[in-house]
């Protein structure tokens, strides 16, 4: 910690606390910032709050204390607002018993909480201005906070955003997930290439945190199954326990506190009994450990399949502890029955909905069924139904390496009564599908949830289509895509259960905390309530064609560029460039999102510099970063042909500052928080019908960067929110890539007849950008030329041809701007809140509501009398 830090967040919190004061004007107030007002009471009580923390919580004195107890103590400090309305919340659930919903997911990509927190409670400026009078500098503190990377990517961060919408819109809702010891790795990037490192993020403590010890669930797995004059039991099993860790989801400025819960393994206390019997104690010690490997960590995947056992095990852990959880609060509540003995269960879905974010949940289906038949005693038929009304089923992507497909002898192993239920489920499926199209061998084969051809393998996403009562898409294309293609068989089995609902993302934390001053020129100009409203954007459209609101609108992103520049300045030593085009291509490295069309843009502008240096060029800095899964081998390759290309254009004096090329470390929520405010071109380039939605697409509208992509996942319907004239949409449509694919794509005739397009791919397989090592992108280059599934060398002309359009627009920075405002008064449709409020009205029955609880600081008397 600096000697007595005393920088002022963006619109310092002083400012804001004097002009609080005298208080004559409240409207005035208001419009100075959505981010609430310093108020001397509340600052005085935060001060005094912190030093207790710092005192009896961390035990240590400002002369001794570091910058991490001084987080520490205000991390507390801010969670002491939340435990009131948190308690009062959950009493408000019990006593009124509404319909509850619950989000499992194996992943909630949280990042940081402290900023987040502060903010939706509207108390962000009264905390600035306390630790600014006690002489510290809280951007600094708030940087010490670990993230919550307990995800990979837009999957994981769909789950954080929509518990702040259910939140938001007083929902009561359920985040249930694992928490996993290490989340996402960090990314080193050490001689061009990604070095993981493990995310110890729990080292020193999670202050957000409540273990809930006395609610710890057992969990079995391997026995064997016998038939008893009940029924089936299962028996003989191992058992794991599931402790579960409550985490704090506040609701923006409406006093609601819902729970994200997850689980954490625990060995039971006889593990292993029979060895500590058999005297050898350490041995059985060592060996308690390794029923707790379950909750361990996350699997790096994003977008592919991977059948470990340990998966298939976190994915079951997850299901059991929460299934058991969601009926022993459905059974206290006890609904619709005075019987004390038996709750009854068909009343369960009007009180119960269960989401499954993908198929990774997907176990929560049998599992339900086996709760419900062979412990609660219902008919299988009244069970099924049951199941199936509770349960809704997201599907997030048509990579066919993506659908999870798990082998039956795993299964028999680890989940010998899951698999018959399934088989069993199975069987009155395909009964279902002969009674419609009798003698269709073929389509019964395609529908079975049981692969037959090869490996015997049980198709997750078949099961959970047949398991839910709702089946829906991302985005629009993306759901049009499932139905007439790959649950095409179910689509006409079952047109009803197929929606789309597409994704969005939460406006509190993509625009009011990571653009605050975007975030108060909006205010300024229409009011506060597009934080919870955010189509009320669409008026800034008025201010469009207005040079003030342009300058304005400019000043903020040249500030956020700034900003930018100078922490990449100071963390990674570059030096850019900041009145360059800055133009950001940030996500998973995956082949699909097609990071090397990006890189042979690149390339292609390097080529063109040095071959006409003295020609007039459109200054950019090109910025790529993300994660590739550790073991996906050509992901990795990209990644460093990007920074070797990096390498050769930052140091060639004839490129100068025409173009800089810089691979973005470690890519996670709190980078993206940093990187996307301060972006003029974001690029959303998959190939068209490989990208479900995307959500990074959408915080970059939000932030007014302009979009150059294809017309893939959400970029279709950004493009019809904000007009084509405010979109460089390029490329292949679906119907066109699917008549490319019918008629054969041959990489070599574009090779062929493009010579700018045969320099660059020449250049990457001679290893002019590795001339250390000229085979080293040779695969890469094999790739593009022979086996491409993603088209690049299709693309490409389009591609460049669309960025020359970005450059000449950029020219004209009237034009561009009245473009980004466009963009940002065009993103209503995008916020989560909208998302939620469609999955509420069209799958689970749940209205949303705005009404406020009380203010738990308030005295009760004086909260009713309001
Ligand atoms: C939003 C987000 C994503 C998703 O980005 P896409 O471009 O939609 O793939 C991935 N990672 C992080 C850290 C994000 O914030």
């Amino acid at each position: 910690m600096g000697p007595l830090g005393c920088m002022h967040r963006l619109l310092g919190s002083s400012e804001n606390f004097r002009m609080s004061r005298p208080q004559s004007d409240t409207e005035k107030r208001k419009q100075i910032s959505v981010r609430g007002i310093a108020e001397i009471s509340d600052v005085n009580e935060i001060k005094k709050t912190f030093n207790r923390h710092l005192h009896y919580t961390l035990v240590k004195d400002r002369n001794v204390a570091t910058a991490r107890d001084y987080y520490f103590a205000l991390a507390h400090t801010v969670k002491d607002h939340l435990v009131s309305r948190w308690i009062r919340t959950q009493q408000y659930y019990y006593e009124k018993d509404p319909k509850r919903v619950y989000y499992l997911s194996l992943e909630f990509y949280m990042g940081r909480s402290l900023q987040n927190t502060m903010i939706n409670l509207g108390i962000q400026s009264s905390v600035d201005e306390a630790l600014y009078q006690l002489g510290l500098d809280i951007e600094e503190l708030e940087e010490l906070e670990e993230d919550a990377g307990l995800g990979n990517g837009g999957l994981g961060r769909l789950a954080a955003c929509f518990l702040d919408s259910m939140a938001t819109l007083g929902m009561a809702a359920y985040g249930y997930g694992i928490r996993y010891e290490y989340g996402i790795f960090a990314q080193k990037i050490i001689n061009g290439e990604q070095q993981e490192e493990p995310d110890d993020w729990l080292r020193f403590g999670n202050p957000w945190e409540k273990a809930r010890p006395e609610y710890m669930l057992p969990v079995n797995f391997y026995g064997r199954v016998i038939d008893t004059a009940e029924g089936k039991k299962w028996v003989d099993t191992q058992v794991v326990f599931a402790l579960p860790y409550d985490n704090p989801i506040p609701g923006y400025n409406n006093n609601v506190v819902n729970t994200l819960r997850l689980w954490s393994a625990k060995s039971p206390m006889d593990f292993n009994l029979k060895f500590f019997n058999d005297g050898d104690y350490i041995q059985a010690v060592l060996d308690r450990n390794l029923a707790e490997n379950i909750s361990r960590v996350l699997y790096p995947n994003d977008n592919v399949f991977e059948g470990k056992e340990l998966r298939l095990k976190q994915e079951y852990f997850l299901c059991a502890a929460t299934l058991q959880d969601i009926i022993r609060r459905y059974k206290a509540a006890n609904f619709g029955t005075r019987e004390p003995t038996r709750t009854n269960f068909d009343l369960m879905p009007n009180k119960v909905a269960i989401q499954l974010n993908d198929t990774h949940p997907s176990l929560a289906i049998p599992e339900l069924m086996r709760v419900l038949v062979d412990i609660e005693g219902l008919s299988w038929e009244n069970a099924w139904d049951v199941t199936v009304r509770c349960c809704a089923y997201t599907n997030h992507t048509v990579l066919p390496e993506a659908l999870e497909r798990w082998p039956v002898s795993m299964f028999e192993r680890l989940l010998p009564r899951h698999l018959e239920i399934i088989y069993h489920i199975n069987f009155l499926h395909l009964q279902d599908v002969q009674k419609r199209w009798p003698g269709d061998m073929d389509r019964m084969r395609r529908m079975s949830c049981v692969e037959e051809d090869g490996e015997k393998r049980i198709n997750m996403a078949h099961l959970s289509i047949v398991g839910s009562h709702a089946v829906n898409g991302v985005a629009a294309i993306h759901s049009e895509i499932i139905k007439k293609d790959v649950f095409k068989d179910f689509y006409e089995m079952n047109p009803e259960k197929f929606q789309n609902k597409t994704n969005g993302i939460t406006p509190r934390r993509w625009l009011v905390l990571c653009n605050p001053s975007l975030s108060d020129l909006i205010t300024e100009k229409i009011g506060d309530e597009w934080t919870v409203h955010l189509d009320q954007l669409t008026k800034l459209k008025q201010w469009a064609k207005d040079p003030n609101f342009q300058r304005a609108v400019q000043k903020v992103k040249q500030e956020n560029k700034l900003r930018l520049a100078q922490l990449l300045e100071k963390d990674y030593g570059v030096k850019i460039n900041p009145s360059s085009m800055f133009d950001i291509h940030v996500k998973r490295i995956h082949e699909y999102k097609r990071q090397l069309l990006n890189c042979l843009h690149i390339i292609t502008l390097y080529n063109r510099i040095k071959k006409n240096p003295s020609a007039k060029f459109t200054a950019r800095t090109i910025m790529i970063g993300g994660k590739a899964a550790p073991g996906y081998y050509v992901a990795k390759k990209i990644i460093k042909l990007i920074n070797m290309v990096a390498n050769v254009v930052n140091n060639d004096p004839i490129v100068g500052e025409k173009l800089k090329v810089i691979y973005l470390e470690n890519y996670r929520v709190t980078l993206a928080e940093k990187i996307i405010p301060a972006a003029d071109l974001s690029e959303q380039i998959s190939t068209a019908g490989t990208e479900a939605s995307g959500t990074g697409n959408m915080k970059f509208m939000l932030n007014g960067a302009l979009t150059i992509g294809t017309l893939d996942g959400a970029n279709v319907e950004m493009a019809e929110e904000m007009g084509d004239e405010n979109i460089f949409i390029f490329g292949m449509t679906v119907d066109e890539v699917e008549d490319l694919k019918r008629k054969g794509y041959n990489a070599m005739d574009y090779y062929n007849a493009n010579p700018e397009l045969k320099q660059v791919v020449d250049q990457i397989q001679n290893g002019f950008f590795s001339p250390g090592n000229p085979d080293e992108f040779r695969d890469l280059a094999d790739i593009l030329l022979k086996y491409d599934r993603f088209y690049l060398f299709a693309d490409y002309e389009a591609y460049i041809k669309k960025q020359e359009e970005v450059n000449s627009v950029y020219e004209n920075q009237a034009k561009w701007v009245e473009m980004a405002i466009h963009n940002i008064a065009s993103s209503g449709k995008f916020s989560s809140d909208r998302t939620i409020i469609d999955y509420g009205k069209d799958i689970w029955g749940i209205e949303p509501n705005y009404q406020k609880l009380p203010d738990p600081s308030v005295p009760r008397e004086l909260a009713l009398k309001e």
